[in-house]
């Protein structure tokens, strides 16, 4: 069975449920009985290629955002 994570607005508490996938969207209380929760996306650890897209600079200068004196 999945869990999820809930986070209680009213007293910042976090908190795990266990449900069926098919009540994941319902809502949940906190255990000290708010109802102002809030789910949290599931920390999934996602390995392998996270190369950042680094733009791809001309080099050598010249056409930059402030030559165009566009940030003045
Ligand atoms: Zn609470």
């Amino acid at each position: 069975m999945p869990r999820y994570d809930f986070r209680c607005r009213s007293c910042g508490d976090t908190f795990e449920v266990n449900r069926p996938m098919a009540q994941s969207s319902d809502p949940a209380s906190c255990p000290a009985g708010h109802e102002d929760t809030v789910k949290l996306l599931s920390t999934v650890a996602v390995g392998g290629s996270t190369a950042a897209p680094a733009p791809q600079s001309g080099g050598g200068g010249g056409g930059g955002c402030c030559g165009g004196g566009c940030c003045g």
